[in-house]
Protein backbone atom coordinates (compact mmCIF):
# COMPACT_ATOMS: atom_id res chain seq x y z
CA UNK A 1 0.00 0.00 0.00
CA UNK A 2 1.43 3.42 -0.97
CA UNK A 3 0.90 5.68 2.34
CA UNK A 4 1.70 9.57 2.05
CA UNK A 5 3.17 10.43 6.03
CA UNK A 6 2.17 14.30 6.90
CA UNK A 7 4.25 15.33 9.57
CA UNK A 8 2.84 19.22 10.39
CA UNK A 9 5.06 21.19 12.94
CA UNK A 10 4.14 24.59 14.28
CA UNK A 11 5.56 26.13 11.59
CA UNK A 12 6.93 23.02 8.74
CA UNK A 13 5.58 20.48 7.87
CA UNK A 14 7.36 16.95 6.69
CA UNK A 15 6.31 14.32 4.42
CA UNK A 16 6.86 10.98 3.47
CA UNK A 17 5.33 8.60 0.50
CA UNK A 18 6.27 4.77 0.66
CA UNK A 19 5.29 1.34 -0.14
CA UNK A 20 4.01 -0.78 3.67
CA UNK A 21 5.41 -3.43 1.51
CA UNK A 22 8.92 -3.02 0.04
CA UNK A 23 9.61 -0.06 2.44
CA UNK A 24 10.60 2.29 -0.71
CA UNK A 25 10.26 5.68 -0.16
CA UNK A 26 9.08 7.55 -3.24
CA UNK A 27 9.17 11.08 -2.28
CA UNK A 28 9.97 13.05 0.73
CA UNK A 29 10.63 16.45 1.81
CA UNK A 30 9.78 19.88 4.39
CA UNK A 31 8.08 22.94 3.67
CA UNK A 32 9.92 25.38 6.07
CA UNK A 33 8.48 28.33 7.87
CA UNK A 34 5.27 28.39 7.54
CA UNK A 35 3.45 31.40 8.62
CA UNK A 36 6.47 33.18 7.53
CA UNK A 37 7.15 36.21 4.98
CA UNK A 38 9.53 33.58 2.68
CA UNK A 39 10.15 29.77 2.95
CA UNK A 40 11.64 26.74 1.47
CA UNK A 41 10.40 23.46 0.00
CA UNK A 42 12.79 20.83 0.09
CA UNK A 43 11.39 17.71 -2.34
CA UNK A 44 13.42 14.36 -3.05
CA UNK A 45 11.96 11.87 -4.89
CA UNK A 46 13.09 8.33 -5.58
CA UNK A 47 15.95 8.33 -4.00
CA UNK A 48 17.40 11.31 -5.77
CA UNK A 49 18.73 14.21 -3.99
CA UNK A 50 16.94 16.77 -2.34
CA UNK A 51 15.72 20.39 -4.37
CA UNK A 52 15.16 23.61 -2.38
CA UNK A 53 12.77 26.38 -3.92
CA UNK A 54 12.05 29.17 -2.33
CA UNK A 55 7.76 29.38 -1.72
CA UNK A 56 5.57 30.80 0.96
CA UNK A 57 3.61 28.92 3.15
CA UNK A 58 1.09 31.82 4.74
CA UNK A 59 -0.47 28.69 6.77
CA UNK A 60 -0.33 24.47 6.98
CA UNK A 61 -3.06 24.54 4.01
CA UNK A 62 -1.01 25.78 1.22
CA UNK A 63 2.04 23.70 2.55
CA UNK A 64 0.57 20.35 1.78
CA UNK A 65 -1.37 21.34 -1.05
CA UNK A 66 1.50 21.86 -2.65
CA UNK A 67 2.59 18.46 -1.45
CA UNK A 68 0.29 17.10 -3.08
CA UNK A 69 0.40 18.77 -5.52
CA UNK A 70 3.49 18.23 -6.25
CA UNK A 71 2.95 14.13 -5.61
CA UNK A 72 0.47 14.08 -7.96
CA UNK A 73 3.34 14.72 -10.91
CA UNK A 74 4.95 11.46 -9.99
CA UNK A 75 2.23 9.63 -11.29
CA UNK A 76 2.39 7.30 -8.11
CA UNK A 77 -0.94 6.17 -6.83
CA UNK A 78 -2.06 7.15 -3.18
CA UNK A 79 -3.77 4.77 -1.33
CA UNK A 80 -3.99 6.57 2.21
CA UNK A 81 -2.71 9.35 4.46
CA UNK A 82 -1.45 8.97 7.85
CA UNK A 83 -0.98 12.19 10.26
CA UNK A 84 1.39 12.45 13.00
CA UNK A 85 -1.06 14.21 15.66
CA UNK A 86 1.23 15.01 18.79
CA UNK A 87 -2.00 14.80 21.42
CA UNK A 88 -4.60 12.17 21.20
CA UNK A 89 -5.31 13.45 25.06
CA UNK A 90 -7.63 11.43 27.10
CA UNK A 91 -9.97 9.71 23.98
CA UNK A 92 -7.54 7.85 21.86
CA UNK A 93 -5.49 4.40 22.77
CA UNK A 94 -5.01 3.68 19.22
CA UNK A 95 -4.78 5.17 16.25
CA UNK A 96 -7.95 6.16 14.23
CA UNK A 97 -9.71 6.74 10.60
CA UNK A 98 -10.57 10.09 10.80
CA UNK A 99 -14.32 10.85 10.55
CA UNK A 100 -16.01 14.30 12.06
CA UNK A 101 -16.03 12.83 15.52
CA UNK A 102 -12.56 12.49 15.57
CA UNK A 103 -11.64 15.94 14.19
CA UNK A 104 -13.64 17.31 16.76
CA UNK A 105 -11.89 14.94 19.18
CA UNK A 106 -8.57 16.31 17.56
CA UNK A 107 -9.46 19.85 18.30
CA UNK A 108 -11.11 19.80 21.88
CA UNK A 109 -8.02 18.16 23.46
CA UNK A 110 -5.65 20.71 21.42
CA UNK A 111 -5.31 22.83 24.17
CA UNK A 112 -3.20 20.84 25.34
CA UNK A 113 -0.65 20.84 22.79
CA UNK A 114 -1.60 24.14 20.79
CA UNK A 115 1.59 24.94 18.85
CA UNK A 116 0.33 21.18 17.08
CA UNK A 117 -2.54 19.96 17.22
CA UNK A 118 -4.35 22.65 15.58
CA UNK A 119 -2.02 23.15 12.32
CA UNK A 120 -2.33 19.25 12.44
CA UNK A 121 -5.69 19.47 11.91
CA UNK A 122 -5.68 22.16 9.63
CA UNK A 123 -3.62 19.68 7.21
CA UNK A 124 -6.30 17.05 8.18
CA UNK A 125 -9.18 19.37 6.90
CA UNK A 126 -7.48 19.90 3.69
CA UNK A 127 -6.79 16.49 2.66
CA UNK A 128 -10.24 15.32 3.50
CA UNK A 129 -11.88 18.56 1.34
CA UNK A 130 -9.06 18.13 -1.31
CA UNK A 131 -9.41 14.31 -1.68
CA UNK A 132 -12.16 13.43 -0.07
CA UNK A 133 -12.16 9.00 -1.56
CA UNK A 134 -8.52 9.15 0.16
CA UNK A 135 -8.78 7.11 4.15
CA UNK A 136 -7.21 9.71 6.32
CA UNK A 137 -5.53 8.29 9.32
CA UNK A 138 -4.29 10.05 12.56
CA UNK A 139 -1.41 8.48 14.82
CA UNK A 140 -1.42 9.80 18.12
CA UNK A 141 2.18 10.19 20.02
CA UNK A 142 0.07 9.85 23.12
CA UNK A 143 -1.92 6.86 22.28
CA UNK A 144 0.87 3.97 22.74
CA UNK A 145 1.07 5.67 26.33
CA UNK A 146 -2.68 5.07 27.39
CA UNK A 147 -1.96 1.58 29.13
CA UNK A 148 0.45 2.96 32.14
CA UNK A 149 -1.13 2.28 34.94
CA UNK A 150 -3.22 4.86 36.89
CA UNK A 151 -1.19 5.15 39.56
CA UNK A 152 1.55 5.98 37.34
CA UNK A 153 0.08 8.84 35.07
CA UNK A 154 -2.08 10.69 38.15
CA UNK A 155 -0.59 13.67 39.43
CA UNK A 156 -1.14 14.05 42.79
CA UNK A 157 -3.32 17.22 42.31
CA UNK A 158 -6.72 17.78 43.24
CA UNK A 159 -9.27 16.14 42.15
CA UNK A 160 -11.49 18.92 40.76
CA UNK A 161 -8.72 20.66 39.33
CA UNK A 162 -7.39 17.60 37.56
CA UNK A 163 -10.73 16.59 36.62
CA UNK A 164 -11.14 19.92 34.64
CA UNK A 165 -8.37 20.32 32.92
CA UNK A 166 -7.59 16.76 32.14
CA UNK A 167 -3.96 16.99 34.11
CA UNK A 168 -2.37 13.51 34.14
CA UNK A 169 0.86 12.42 32.11
CA UNK A 170 0.22 12.16 28.64
CA UNK A 171 3.96 11.13 27.10
CA UNK A 172 5.18 11.52 23.79
CA UNK A 173 7.32 9.86 21.25
CA UNK A 174 4.52 6.90 21.64
CA UNK A 175 4.80 5.99 17.58
CA UNK A 176 9.07 5.52 17.85
CA UNK A 177 9.12 3.48 21.08
CA UNK A 178 5.97 1.50 19.81
CA UNK A 179 8.52 0.54 16.59
CA UNK A 180 11.54 -0.30 19.20
CA UNK A 181 9.07 -2.79 20.99
CA UNK A 182 7.49 -3.78 17.27
CA UNK A 183 11.45 -4.63 16.27
CA UNK A 184 12.53 -5.68 19.03
CA UNK A 185 10.10 -8.34 18.88
CA UNK A 186 10.34 -9.37 15.19
CA UNK A 187 13.91 -9.94 15.95
CA UNK A 188 14.26 -11.61 19.84
CA UNK A 189 11.00 -12.96 19.31
CA UNK A 190 9.90 -14.51 23.09
CA UNK A 191 13.28 -13.56 24.48
CA UNK A 192 12.17 -9.87 24.95
CA UNK A 193 9.62 -9.51 28.29
CA UNK A 194 10.72 -5.77 29.48
CA UNK A 195 12.41 -3.48 26.98
CA UNK A 196 13.45 0.20 28.13
CA UNK A 197 13.34 2.02 25.01
CA UNK A 198 15.60 4.59 25.19
CA UNK A 199 14.58 7.57 22.32
CA UNK A 200 17.39 10.15 22.60
CA UNK A 201 17.06 12.54 19.93
CA UNK A 202 16.53 16.43 19.93
CA UNK A 203 14.09 15.47 22.43
CA UNK A 204 14.70 12.62 24.66
CA UNK A 205 11.86 10.21 25.95
CA UNK A 206 12.67 6.79 27.84
CA UNK A 207 9.88 4.06 27.70
CA UNK A 208 9.10 1.39 29.64
CA UNK A 209 7.18 -1.86 27.51
CA UNK A 210 6.03 -4.77 29.11
CA UNK A 211 4.89 -7.36 26.14
CA UNK A 212 4.40 -4.78 24.35
CA UNK A 213 2.38 -2.72 26.62
CA UNK A 214 4.00 0.98 27.98
CA UNK A 215 3.79 0.68 31.41
CA UNK A 216 5.84 4.27 31.92
CA UNK A 217 7.57 7.20 30.28
CA UNK A 218 9.50 10.14 31.43
CA UNK A 219 7.53 13.11 29.30
CA UNK A 220 4.39 14.17 30.99
CA UNK A 221 1.45 16.60 30.36
CA UNK A 222 3.73 17.85 27.71
CA UNK A 223 6.96 16.71 26.09
CA UNK A 224 8.77 19.04 28.66
CA UNK A 225 8.86 16.88 31.11
CA UNK A 226 11.99 14.11 32.00
CA UNK A 227 15.42 13.95 30.43
CA UNK A 228 17.28 16.87 29.62
CA UNK A 229 16.97 17.23 26.47
CA UNK A 230 18.42 19.46 23.40
CA UNK A 231 16.33 22.94 24.46
CA UNK A 232 14.11 21.45 26.77
CA UNK A 233 15.10 21.59 30.49
CA UNK A 234 13.45 18.48 31.64
CA UNK A 235 12.24 17.56 35.13
CA UNK A 236 12.55 20.74 37.73
CA UNK A 237 11.31 21.41 41.10
CA UNK A 238 7.80 22.96 39.48
CA UNK A 239 7.98 25.46 42.22
CA UNK A 240 10.99 26.90 39.89
CA UNK A 241 8.02 28.15 37.64
CA UNK A 242 6.24 30.36 40.25
CA UNK A 243 9.75 31.16 41.98
CA UNK A 244 10.62 32.67 38.40
CA UNK A 245 7.44 34.28 37.77
CA UNK A 246 7.15 35.62 41.76
CA UNK A 247 10.99 36.98 42.14
CA UNK A 248 11.88 37.41 38.90
CA UNK A 249 9.04 38.67 37.55
CA UNK A 250 9.11 36.85 33.95
CA UNK A 251 5.63 36.24 32.83
CA UNK A 252 4.34 32.96 31.60
CA UNK A 253 5.50 33.19 28.09
CA UNK A 254 8.64 33.77 29.20
CA UNK A 255 9.07 31.40 31.19
CA UNK A 256 7.23 29.05 28.37
CA UNK A 257 10.36 30.44 26.65
CA UNK A 258 13.26 29.81 28.76
CA UNK A 259 12.02 25.65 29.72
CA UNK A 260 11.43 24.73 26.19
CA UNK A 261 13.93 26.80 23.72
CA UNK A 262 16.67 28.09 26.07
CA UNK A 263 17.38 25.08 28.34
CA UNK A 264 18.95 21.82 28.00
CA UNK A 265 22.16 21.15 26.06
CA UNK A 266 21.89 24.80 24.70
CA UNK A 267 22.19 26.26 27.77
CA UNK A 268 24.64 23.92 30.10
CA UNK A 269 27.16 24.31 26.86
CA UNK A 270 26.47 27.88 26.26
CA UNK A 271 26.81 27.05 22.58
CA UNK A 272 24.47 24.82 20.71
CA UNK A 273 21.90 22.17 21.21
CA UNK A 274 24.06 20.14 18.31
CA UNK A 275 25.14 17.40 20.48
CA UNK A 276 28.10 16.35 17.78
CA UNK A 277 29.29 19.84 18.28
CA UNK A 278 28.81 19.34 22.10
CA UNK A 279 30.23 16.29 22.02
CA UNK A 280 33.63 17.19 19.83
CA UNK A 281 34.01 20.09 22.20
CA UNK A 282 33.96 17.52 25.37
CA UNK A 283 36.27 15.67 23.57
CA UNK A 284 38.58 18.35 23.36
CA UNK A 285 38.00 19.19 27.73
CA UNK A 286 35.31 21.61 27.13
CA UNK A 287 34.18 21.71 31.10
CA UNK A 288 31.18 23.08 30.14
CA UNK A 289 30.05 20.66 27.31
CA UNK A 290 31.68 17.76 29.99
CA UNK A 291 29.15 19.04 32.58
CA UNK A 292 26.40 19.25 30.07
CA UNK A 293 27.01 15.06 29.05
CA UNK A 294 27.73 14.91 33.08
CA UNK A 295 24.21 16.18 33.76
CA UNK A 296 22.57 14.29 30.65
CA UNK A 297 24.31 10.93 31.68
CA UNK A 298 23.13 11.20 35.36
CA UNK A 299 19.68 11.88 35.00
CA UNK A 300 19.66 9.37 32.06
CA UNK A 301 20.56 6.58 34.49
CA UNK A 302 18.46 7.98 37.20
CA UNK A 303 15.13 7.71 35.63
CA UNK A 304 15.84 4.39 33.76
CA UNK A 305 16.70 3.00 37.10
CA UNK A 306 13.12 4.73 38.01
CA UNK A 307 11.43 2.61 34.56
CA UNK A 308 13.16 -0.44 35.52
CA UNK A 309 11.68 -0.42 38.76
CA UNK A 310 8.53 0.53 37.96
CA UNK A 311 8.26 -2.85 35.77
CA UNK A 312 10.19 -4.89 38.02
CA UNK A 313 13.65 -5.18 36.19
CA UNK A 314 14.34 -5.67 32.16
CA UNK A 315 15.99 -7.92 29.82
CA UNK A 316 16.54 -5.12 26.98
CA UNK A 317 17.15 -1.95 26.39
CA UNK A 318 17.31 -0.26 23.00
CA UNK A 319 18.49 2.80 21.66
CA UNK A 320 17.07 5.32 19.30
CA UNK A 321 17.03 8.99 17.21
CA UNK A 322 20.20 10.81 17.06
CA UNK A 323 21.85 10.41 19.93
CA UNK A 324 20.90 7.02 20.63
CA UNK A 325 21.52 5.58 17.26
CA UNK A 326 25.08 7.76 17.08
CA UNK A 327 26.99 8.49 19.83
CA UNK A 328 28.71 5.36 20.91
CA UNK A 329 30.42 7.50 23.70
CA UNK A 330 26.44 8.10 25.33
CA UNK A 331 25.49 4.63 25.12
CA UNK A 332 28.95 3.30 26.82
CA UNK A 333 28.27 5.83 29.65
CA UNK A 334 24.65 4.47 30.19
CA UNK A 335 25.73 0.75 29.88
CA UNK A 336 28.99 0.86 32.01
CA UNK A 337 26.55 2.79 35.13
CA UNK A 338 24.24 -0.51 35.07
CA UNK A 339 27.30 -3.02 34.72
CA UNK A 340 26.38 -3.78 38.13
CA UNK A 341 23.04 -5.00 36.74
CA UNK A 342 24.20 -7.20 34.36
CA UNK A 343 24.39 -4.22 31.26
CA UNK A 344 27.30 -5.52 29.32
CA UNK A 345 28.43 -3.96 26.50
CA UNK A 346 30.27 -5.31 23.49
CA UNK A 347 33.54 -2.48 22.64
CA UNK A 348 33.59 -3.24 19.22
CA UNK A 349 29.85 -3.51 18.14
CA UNK A 350 28.75 -0.29 20.22
CA UNK A 351 30.95 1.40 17.76
CA UNK A 352 29.44 -0.03 14.43
CA UNK A 353 27.57 2.24 12.69
CA UNK A 354 24.83 1.19 10.70
CA UNK A 355 21.15 1.88 9.49
CA UNK A 356 20.25 -1.60 10.55
CA UNK A 357 18.88 -2.62 13.94
CA UNK A 358 22.16 -4.49 15.86
CA UNK A 359 22.82 -6.17 19.19
CA UNK A 360 25.82 -3.84 20.91
CA UNK A 361 26.23 -6.41 24.17
CA UNK A 362 27.78 -8.71 24.78
CA UNK A 363 26.77 -12.45 23.94
CA UNK A 364 26.97 -13.78 27.75
CA UNK A 365 25.29 -10.12 28.99
CA UNK A 366 22.48 -11.36 31.05
CA UNK A 367 20.78 -8.02 29.64
CA UNK A 368 20.53 -7.18 25.52
CA UNK A 369 21.25 -4.16 24.61
CA UNK A 370 20.38 -2.90 20.63
CA UNK A 371 20.27 -0.40 18.78
CA UNK A 372 17.09 -0.09 16.87
CA UNK A 373 17.27 3.19 14.04
CA UNK A 374 13.51 4.06 14.78
CA UNK A 375 10.83 4.66 11.72
CA UNK A 376 8.24 6.73 12.80
CA UNK A 377 7.26 7.23 8.68
CA UNK A 378 6.73 3.68 8.58
CA UNK A 379 5.11 3.14 11.51
CA UNK A 380 2.29 5.40 10.51
CA UNK A 381 2.47 3.78 7.30
CA UNK A 382 1.70 0.62 8.69
CA UNK A 383 -1.11 1.94 11.01
CA UNK A 384 -2.93 2.85 8.20
CA UNK A 385 -2.64 -0.17 5.81
CA UNK A 386 -3.87 -2.08 9.23
CA UNK A 387 -7.04 0.45 9.82
CA UNK A 388 -7.66 0.73 6.07
CA UNK A 389 -7.20 -2.85 5.31
CA UNK A 390 -9.79 -3.86 8.63
CA UNK A 391 -12.56 -1.32 7.49
P1 LIG B 1 16.77 13.74 16.24
O1 LIG B 1 15.83 14.61 17.03
O2 LIG B 1 16.50 12.28 16.38
O3 LIG B 1 16.90 14.17 14.80
O4 LIG B 1 18.22 13.92 16.89
C1 LIG B 1 18.89 15.14 16.80
C2 LIG B 1 20.03 15.15 17.80
O5 LIG B 1 20.89 14.03 17.56
C3 LIG B 1 20.87 16.40 17.69
O6 LIG B 1 21.20 16.87 18.99
C4 LIG B 1 22.12 15.90 17.01
O7 LIG B 1 23.21 16.68 17.32
C5 LIG B 1 22.24 14.50 17.59
N1 LIG B 1 23.14 13.68 16.80
C6 LIG B 1 23.04 13.35 15.50
N2 LIG B 1 24.14 12.64 15.12
C7 LIG B 1 24.94 12.54 16.19
C8 LIG B 1 26.22 11.95 16.45
N3 LIG B 1 26.92 11.33 15.50
N4 LIG B 1 26.75 12.05 17.71
C9 LIG B 1 26.06 12.69 18.67
N5 LIG B 1 24.86 13.27 18.49
C10 LIG B 1 24.30 13.20 17.28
Amino acid sequence: MNVLVVNAGSSSLKYQLLDTESREVFAKGNCECIGQDKGIFGHAELGGDKVKEDAVFPDHKTAISLVLKTLNELDISIDGIGHRIVQGGWYFDDSVIVDDDAMAKILEVAPLAPLHNYCEAEAIDYCRSAFPELPNVAVFDTSFHMTIPECAHTYALPKDIREKFHIRKYGAHGTSHRYEWMRAHEILGDKVHRLLSCHLGNGCSLAAIVDGYCMDTTMGLTPLDGLMMGTRCGSIDPATVCYLQREGGYTYDEVDDIMNKRSGFLAMSELTNDVRVIRDRATEGDPKCLMAFDMFGYRLVTMAGAMIAGMGGLDTISFAAGIGENDPTTRKAFCDMFEWFGVHIDLARNEIRSDEPRIISTDDSPIRVMVIPTDEEYMIALDVKRLVEAR
